[in-house]
């Protein structure tokens, strides 16, 4: 018998979503330094871009600073996710910082690649958001070699010394398929452009992508929880909407939720950034119960089982094992 009643409404919870294992590995960093060393312990930067975790660990003994001359001589200092240039290491060794860097390896591995090309007297277009930490950190390896392009649009301005010597590396949480964009708007340009020896957009920051698309065709409402200065989570928003949720909004938690936004929404597709606390999700997942959308029934695109080891001068302080 056919009904009158509307379709059921439900929550669609994105797999994977949530921390990856370089977050996963720079927020136990903190936490395992300030068990062993004591509070204060200086964190140069957002450890990872999230609210929530920053005042977590600040409220645990971290003091987060911009930079590392607002840390007195000869204390403990970590290094965020996101990485840092060579020069950032070398003032923190002449005011005898006992530093902890937590840059996560994948990041570290787009840094090898710049000092590489740069040694082989490449040109490197290094595609990414200008002023985000971990640019400025991987231009840090290489500052004369390095040109930055944000986006497709930027192409056209890009200049090289020798167009058969250039190479394209990029931050690890762009958006996949405008990086895409932007390399063929280069390869135009460069016929010879050599493409990096293995993805720099990082395995979470596809996994999160791909799973969000998967599920977005199918909501009228996407919610994505992050911060806003967090890249890989803005992205995530706009693969949403791209892939065609009706509407799309990144929160920081769940006092962020609107409830007018849930105005003749049948389906909620619901996901989290790579710096992002599972709670935050359970808490927006409790309110749209609230509201009649009931368990969000989980899909999942991919499983995940990679893990970082600590960095080592932790490991080697804490006497673990590698
Ligand atoms: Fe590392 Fe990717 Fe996580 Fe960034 S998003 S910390 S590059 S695994």
């Amino acid at each position: 018998a056919a009904h009158a009643s509307e379709p059921a409404k439900r929550v669609l919870l994105a797999k994977p979503r949530g921390y990856c294992a370089g977050v996963d590995r720079a927020v136990q960093a903190v936490e395992l330094a300030l068990a062993h060393y004591g509070a204060p312990v200086y964190v140069r930067k957002q450890i990872v871009h999230n609210a929530y975790v920053v005042r977590t660990l600040e409220a645990a003994g971290a003091v987060f600073v911009e930079e590392t001359d607002e840390v007195p001589e000869g204390a403990v200092v970590v290094f965020s996710a996101h990485g840092v240039a060579p020069e950032v290491h070398a003032e923190a060794a002449t005011r005898n910082l006992k530093t902890i860097d937590a840059t996560c390896p994948l990041v570290t591995k787009v840094h090898h690649e710049a000092r590489r090309f740069a040694a082989e007297d490449y040109d490197i277009v290094l595609i990414g958001h200008d002023g985000h930490e971990e640019v400025v950190g991987t231009t840090g390896e290489a500052p004369d070699h390095v040109r930055l392009v944000d986006g497709p649009a930027d192409v056209a301005a890009v200049s090289v010394r020798d167009p058969e010597r250039v190479v394209w590396l990029s931050q690890t949480t762009l958006s996949v398929d405008e990086t895409m964009q932007t390399v063929d708007a280069l390869r135009e340009k460069f016929p010879s452009l050599q493409s990096p020896p293995s993805d720099d957009i990082c395995y979470a920051t596809q996994n999160r992508q791909a799973a969000v698309k998967a599920i977005a065709p199918q909501t009228d409402l996407f919610l994505v929880v992050g911060s806003q200065n967090s890249s890989n989570s803005v992205r995530m928003v706009e693969v949403a909407k791209a892939a065609g949720a009706r509407a799309a909004y990144l929160v920081d938690d769940v006092h962020a939720v609107s409830p007018e936004w849930l105005s003749g929404v049948t389906t909620v597709g619901l996901s989290s950034g790579a710096s992002v606390p599972e709670i935050l999700v359970r808490e927006v997942a409790g309110w749209l119960a609230e509201r009649g959308y009931g368990e969000p029934e989980e899909v999942a695109h991919t499983e995940e089982r990679l893990t970082f080891a600590l960095p080592q001068e932790l490991r080697r302080d804490l006497k673990l094992s590698a």
